[in-house]
């Protein structure tokens, strides 16, 4: 490409990791200081926080490049940043290549002139440039009425100068503003997506990259890039993702037009409908690299920065790229000393998951460490993150180490906290934790997987394990005077038994079924299956998150009753639960009242009945005949547009059919709690949930709440659970609504709430 030896200037080495040999060394704030590396961090033995000006990083670029100068007389530079380069000592301006000239860099950098510059080509956010008193006497009164702001600087990026100005944050945000300085003054959009975009330009053409959705935490004050996922973008809606695509083509083209070469991204902020523009970032981008592994797995040997220079030096793309699929994610973490612990756990259980790539730039937590300065990054070879129904973004639950909603000092009466973040993030377990248990009682995990725990010996929960990152769970069981306890991070929690192996589970019928197809021993009941496989699941229209698979074999009553009494003196069994997958919508029942009326024979023990509900009421007079002591006719989700969408078969159930059977069966069996309905918590938008389940509450049918839990290889895998102060939110509404109506929130049994989100206390 160049015959010169090139230098990189950026900030962490990890960003040319895969670029080939066409960097010859790099000075960079984060690295080995090995193999050409000049590492400011391991020169100073400090990480401080880049995005505050540090004079002593432009000294130690400039003295690195004399010494590589020496080394490489000819040699020549990129920078990852190239508004800095005004900073630096000639020796080192005169060897920058493929920079853009800095007076048109300063215009695309400059937000406010930005905005104006494209604002009649595309939709831009509605914002006001004014001096910081401006603000100050004008802002207050609005905020008093719950109005929230957005304050960003004119050069701002990442997580400096762009602030979230609320009520609360007023003094803390007008601190931070200079006088007679000017900012950007914008009303917070509360559901919103931040999407970025790749773009590189050449004299004659303009090359767009797989956008990301961009990671974004804010906490009361700040906002700060924390990561990007292009494995989500892709579950926006099309129109959205075709707006952006052409928004940014314009904005590529006018770039062109103007001059600007080389790489650079552009940032949009996305409501539902609409797509608006914010800024333009004439530089690399954190992303790159993820773009740059997306190439190689093409088996590409070149990377963004070959881009870049190549669109310098050519006025077409010199290289064949074929289309790009990004199929990864990224999450970075930032120091804090008050999380220095979390952060200290989350690296260790990173670096033992093999689905993740831990990258930290040879981090040494013996340097000094600058609040807010980077630590580590951890790459996914899958989403991190999830666009809620109200759009706005639901990052993974264990990638967020501050977010902690129960106050652990006082476990006991923050126990409902306690079983959210244990359904919503999963449970470890010490490697010896493990050994223990596979000697003593085994571990039971694989039907569901997830560990049955009871904790303080009086508390039922059922905590995912081994799925969906739950590998990077705080929570975590570890093993003391072969005693098994509850730790979240470093912290003691409370005494955790762990349900060992059923033993009888693996036994083969003299069908040749195994009984654990079509039997579950739980806490305190024994679940049977009335079939085999789903009818929905026959008919290729089986639910996005169900992984029930299909079977057609035929599950006959002597095998069920084989299984039955070989069960039967289990002390653990203290009733009986009858479900499995669907049946055909116009069923008779009547396998499902043999079943019944075997167990109702067999001895006094309840039985609960979990299945569609009857296309013809008077069947429910037979089911309570047959000895059916308790029904539930799961609605799942209320939004019949959305369970149309996420479940196509049983979607098409009209819910008339849901509300006619409970209704009646609330008159044979009551308005005790013995007639129940399941809703899937996060499958739909608050609202709807909400009104569904006071709909049942009116009739007298008790709401049991089900977390949404994604399961590997669903149509809705690609989901995540609510965020804990969400599902909280939820959880204390729907008390309130039992209240109202007179009824118990789902199911009865304390050991059945296991894996519902109701604790008793
Ligand atoms: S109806 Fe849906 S959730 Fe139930 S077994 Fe069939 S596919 Fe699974």
């Amino acid at each position: 490409m160049i015959n010169q030896n090139i230098i990189w200037i950026g900030i962490q080495e990890s960003e040319i990791a895969q670029t080939a040999t066409l960097f010859s060394g790099s000075i960079t704030i984060f690295g080995t200081n090995k193999n050409g590396n000049y590492a400011f961090d391991k020169e100073y033995n400090l990480r401080y926080n880049y995005n505050i000006d540090n004079d002593l990083w432009i000294d130690f670029v400039n003295q690195s490049a004399r010494k590589i100068i020496q080394h490489y007389p000819n040699c020549l530079f990129i920078l990852y940043y190239p508004m800095d380069v005004t900073y630096y000592d000639h020796i080192v301006t005169e060897r920058i290549i493929c920079s853009n000239d800095i007076h048109e860099l300063d215009l695309w950098d400059n937000k406010f002139r930005c905005r104006d510059w494209i604002g009649n080509d595309i939709p831009t956010i509605k914002n006001k440039v004014c001096y910081s008193e401006k603000i100050k006497e004008n802002i207050p009164d609005k905020l008093l009425d719950g109005q929230k702001f957005v304050v960003q600087g004119e050069y701002s990026c990442g997580g400096s100068e762009t602030w979230l100005l609320t009520k609360d944050s007023l003094y803390d945000v007008f601190a931070k503003l200079e006088s007679k300085k000017k900012y950007s003054i914008s009303p917070y959009i509360k559901n919103n997506i931040s999407v970025n975009i790749h773009l590189i330009i050449y004299q004659n053409e303009v090359l767009l990259f797989p956008p990301s959705i961009q990671l974004i935490s804010n906490n009361s004050l700040y906002f700060n890039y924390q990561g990007a996922d292009f494995i989500t973008y892709h579950h926006l809606p099309k129109k959205i993702r075709n707006k952006v695509q052409h928004y940014s083509s314009i904005i590529g083209e006018r770039l062109r037009r103007s001059g600007y070469r080389g790489v650079c991204g552009i940032d949009y902020i996305i409501t539902q409908s609409e797509v608006f523009f914010l800024e333009i970032n004439p530089r690399f981008q954190s992303s790159t690299f993820l773009l740059n592994f997306a190439l190689q797995d093409v088996g590409q040997n070149i990377s963004i920065q070959h881009l870049h220079m190549d669109a310098f030096m050519h006025t077409k793309c010199q290289f064949s790229i074929p289309s790009l699929k990004v199929n990864y994610s990224f999450y970075k973490y930032f120091y804090s000393y008050d999380n220095e612990t979390a952060l200290k756990y989350f690296e260790k259980n990173a670096k033992a998951f093999d689905e993740v790539l831990y990258i930290s730039d040879n981090l040494s937590w013996n340097s000094e460490l600058e609040d807010g300065t980077y630590l580590y990054k951890l790459v996914f070879k899958r989403n991190i993150s999830a666009i809620s129904h109200d759009f706005s973004l639901i990052i993974h639950p264990n990638l967020l180490i501050d977010k902690c909603i129960a106050e652990l000092q006082n476990l006991e009466s923050q126990m409902l906290e306690l079983k959210i973040m244990l359904l919503s993030h999963g449970i470890t377990m010490s490697l010896d934790a493990i050994e223990y248990l596979e000697q003593t009682s085994g571990i039971n995990y694989e039907e569901f997987s997830a560990l049955d725990l009871t904790i303080n010996n009086k508390y039922y929960i059922n905590a995912p394990y081994k799925t969906n990152l739950t590998q990077l769970s705080p929570f975590q069981i570890k093993i003391k005077n072969n005693t098994t306890w509850l730790f979240y991070y470093d912290t003691k929690l409370a005494l955790a038994n762990i349900r060992g192996i059923d033993t009888l589970s693996s036994k083969i019928s003299r069908s040749g079924i195994k009984y654990s197809e079509f039997t579950y021993l739980g806490q305190d009941r024994l679940r049977i299956f009335h079939r085999l496989g789903c009818f929905f699941k026959q008919k290729e229209c089986g639910c996005g998150f169900c992984d029930l698979e299909n079977d057609n074999r035929k599950l006959t009553f002597e095998t069920i009753k084989e299984a039955i009494n070989a069960y039967e003196n289990s002390p653990n069994i203290h009733h009986y639960l009858i479900g499995g997958g669907a049946q055909y919508p116009q069923d008779d029942f009547k396998s499902i009242c043999t079943i019944a009326e075997y167990l109702k024979n067999k001895d006094s023990k309840s039985i609960y009945l979990m299945s569609l509900p009857p296309a013809n009421k008077r069947t429910l007079n037979k089911l309570k005949q047959a000895g059916i002591t308790e029904v539930s006719f799961n609605i799942e989700i209320f939004d019949r547009k959305i369970a149309k969408s996420y479940m196509p078969g049983k979607g098409e159930i009209p819910i008339q059919v849901y509300f006619d059977a409970l209704k009646y069966a609330v008159k044979l069996w009551g308005k005790n709690g013995s007639v129940r309905t399941i809703f899937i918590v996060g499958l739909e938008s608050k609202d709807s949930l909400l009104k569904g389940i006071e709909k049942v509450c009116k009739i007298g049918v008790s709401p049991i709440l089900s977390l949404f839990k994604p399961i590997e290889n669903t149509r809705l895998s690609h989901l995540l659970p609510l965020p804990d102060d969400e599902i909280l939110d939820i959880v204390i509404r729907t008390e309130q609504l039992c209240k109202r109506y007179g009824v118990t929130l789902g199911p009865n049994c304390i050991y059945c709430e296991d894996n519902t989100l109701k604790i008793t206390l």
